[in-house]
């Protein structure tokens, strides 16, 4: 894989090959933007370019370190390239802990092994507890000249400021729906499905390409049940606390993700419940298989509750963006779903 491969983000990638061009790529590097944008697999990337015998701003894919790097991660594990490691949360755990930070400082200042340059790529930089963070901050104060620490985070306000004041922000956006649809495309999805798998999937490239045609309309069903239940006049809490079992999995952020995905949905649905309502063209419609029971609601609605109804979920969504507190969400969204119903 070249930094080519990866879709979107141009910038980003534009500006470390440019680094790696002039040899003067930063020791310590903060990616950070929102999940499924490409930056563990940019870091990736990054990592082989640094090691890589056959190009300097990029990766080939084909010399022996490109190769034993790309193994490694397969593996989802060190060993294949033992100069580039990635960090990631450990299992019984919720957050990087401070002995994964000191092992990496252990290591920092050896020289590489086997290749040029060693290589950490730290996920969920923004989990780190703060016993972690200064552990890292002190290796991050000198790094070797050798080591390239990589921080990925999709909260960055999350990072300390010490942190992140020594270390070069490349910020990632959400792929636009366009190239997640070229990118299905060229993988030979049919373009309607691509362009519903892309509005589904709001920017993540990563959920995107990994999940299938049923798993998308489940999730789009799933959304049409709790949007004609919201318009039918049911408590969102109760159809929140749908959602709730998600929470047990673990990881606040799989659940603020799993909210925004759904806000997201309603908020599509309701854009073209107003569509239908004000006399557009059905043409236009993101959901065109959803069309008859979309103008049965719009009609049922009228367009001011309709707009009303995308204010509200768009201010959800914001509030899910800021803080992801799942009861907060829910109270707020029944209490502004009632006021609205009293202002009828
Ligand atoms: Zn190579």
């Amino acid at each position: 894989m070249a930094f080519h491969d990866i879709a979107g983000n141009g910038h980003a990638k534009a500006i470390l090959k440019m680094a790696l061009g002039r040899d003067r790529m930063p020791n310590s590097m903060l990616f950070c933007g929102p999940r499924g944008v490409g930056k563990r697999r940019t870091a990736r990337v990054l990592a082989q370019a640094l090691n890589c015998l056959n190009s300097k701003d990029d990766a080939c894919g084909e010399c022996g370190p490109c190769r034993a790097i790309e193994a490694g991660n397969r593996k989802n594990k060190r060993g294949s390239f033992p100069d580039v490691q990635e960090i990631e949360i450990r299992e019984d755990k919720t957050e990087i802990i401070i002995d994964q930070m000191r092992e990496l400082r252990a290591q920092a200042y050896l020289k590489p092994m086997v290749g040029r340059r060693r290589v950490f790529i730290v996920t969920a930089a923004d989990t780190m507890e703060d016993e972690a963070a200064n552990a890292l901050l002190k290796i991050l104060e000198e790094p070797p000249l050798f080591t390239h620490i990589i921080l990925l985070s999709e909260n960055s306000e999350k990072i300390l400021p010490t942190i992140k004041s020594r270390c070069q922000i490349l910020t990632f956006l959400p792929i636009s729906d366009e190239e997640i649809e070229k990118a299905l495309q060229e993988r030979g999805v049919p373009p309607d499905r691509a362009r519903i798998t892309a509005i589904v999937c709001r920017g993540n490239m990563e959920k995107a390409l990994e999940m299938d045609w049923d798993a998308i309309q489940a999730e789009r069903r799933n959304a049409w049940d709790f949007f004609s239940g919201l318009a039918g006049g049911t408590d969102p809490a109760a159809l929140l606390r749908r959602y709730a079992y998600k929470r047990e999995s673990g990881k606040r952020a799989a659940v603020k993700d799993e909210l925004a995905g759904l806000l997201e949905m309603l908020s599509i649905f309701g854009r073209d419940a107003v569509l239908l309502g004000e006399g557009g063209d059905p043409g236009l419609l993101f959901n065109p298989d959803f069309e008859m029971e979309l103008r049965e609601i719009a009609s049922r609605l009228g367009p001011g509750r309709a707009l009303r109804f995308i204010g509200l979920v768009h201010r959800a969504a914001a509030s899910n963006d800021k803080n992801g507190h799942f009861g907060a969400l829910t109270t707020s969204l029944t209490a502004q779903w009632l006021r609205a119903d009293e202002a009828q």
